[in-house]
C-alpha cells in the first residue's frame, strides 16, 4: 500500500442479482503503473473496470481517485479524470476522426472548436494518425479505429486511461500497431488499467500483473514473478494455457 496512490480499490463487492461478481477486491494503483489485468471469461474484469468510473454501481466497499470517493463525485468529472478504451469501437460513422476526438473536448471542456482541433491533431499525432484525420470511420482500419478510440480518451486529459481488451476485436495483423501505441503511453508516463490477453504486452509494459478469478485476485505481482515463479498453481494453469 502506497501513501497516496492515484487509484485505490477498497473491498469492492458487487454482484449481479444473485450472482457475486467481484467478492472482495482490493488493491493500489500508482502514478504512472501500469496494471495488467487478466483472468477467465466471466471472471468479473470489465465489471471491476465499470466500478472505476461507476458505468456500473456496487453493493460494497470503494474506489478512490486520488484520495477521493468515486461514489462523492459528479459522475461526468468522474468519467472525464478516467479515460476508457473498449474492445467495441464505438466511433460516430458521420464524423471524421479528428470530429470524432473534437468531440469530448468541445462539449464537456467547452474548447472552442480551434483549441478543440489543435488538441485532436496533437492527440492523432500522438496515435500515429496525423494523416487520416480527415478520414470517416469507414475509411479507417480496425487498428485505426482504435486508436482513433485512444486518441479521443487521450483529448480528455485524463488521469487514468482504462483498457477492456482493446485488440480482441481486431484482426491479428492490426494488433500490434495498437499495442504499439499503449506501449508508447506507458513509456510516456500514462497511468493505465489494462484488460488484456496480449501477454507479450503484459511482459514488457506492465508494471504488476493481476489474476482476477472467483471473484478474488488470486495472485498480483510484477509479470516476470507471475510468469516465472506464481505462486498459485491456478496462476500457473492459467498463464500456460494463454502463452
Ligand atoms: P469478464 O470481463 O471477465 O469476462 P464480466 O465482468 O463481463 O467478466 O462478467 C462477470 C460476470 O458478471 C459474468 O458472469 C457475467 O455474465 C455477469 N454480468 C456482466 N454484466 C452483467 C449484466 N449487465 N447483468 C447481469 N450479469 C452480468
Ligand atoms: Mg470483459
Amino acid at each position: 500500500m502506497s501513501q497516496n496512490p492515484l487509484l485505490r480499490v477498497e473491498n469492492v463487492r458487487k454482484s449481479y442479482g444473485e450472482e457475486e461478481v467481484l467478492r472482495d477486491v482490493s488493491f493500489d494503483i500508482d502514478r504512472q503503473d501500469v496494471e495488467v489485468i487478466i483472468g477467465p471469461s466471466g471472471s468479473g474484469k470489465s465489471t471491476l473496470l465499470r466500478c472505476v468510473n461507476r458505468l456500473t454501481e456496487f453493493q460494497g466497499g470503494d474506489v478512490l481517485l486520488d484520495g477521493q470517493s468515486v461514489l462523492a463525485m459528479d459522475v461526468n468529472d468522474l468519467r472525464r479524470r478516467v479515460g476508457m478504451v473498449f474492445q467495441d469501437i464505438n466511433l460516430f460513422a458521420h464524423l471524421t476522426a479528428r470530429e470524432n476526438v473534437t468531440l469530448g473536448p468541445r462539449r464537456v471542456l467547452g474548447m472552442d472548436r480551434e483549441e478543440a482541433n489543435a488538441t485532436a491533431d496533437r492527440h492523432l499525432a500522438e496515435v500515429g494518425l496525423s494523416d487520416q484525420a480527415e478520414s470517416y470511420p469507414a475509411e479507417l482500419s480496425g487498428g485505426q479505429k482504435q486508436r482513433v478510440g485512444i486518441a479521443r480518451a487521450l483529448a480528455m486529459d485524463p488521469e487514468i486511461l482504462l483498457f477492456d481488451e482493446p485488440t480482441s476485436a481486431l484482426d491479428p495483423e492490426l494488433v500490434g500497431e495498437v499495442l504499439e501505441v499503449m506501449r508508447d503511453l506507458a513509456e510516456g508516463g500514462m497511468t493505465m488499467l489494462v484488460v488484456t490477453h496480449e501477454m507479450g504486452f503484459a511482459r514488457r509494459a506492465a508494471t504488476s500483473l493481476m489474476f482476477l478469478d472467483g471473484g478474488y485476485i488470486v495472485e498480483r505481482g510484477p509479470p516476470e514473478q507471475l510468469f516465472e515463479r506464481p505462486e498459485r498453481d491456478r496462476t500457473a494453469e492459467f498463464l500456460r494455457r494463454l502463452t
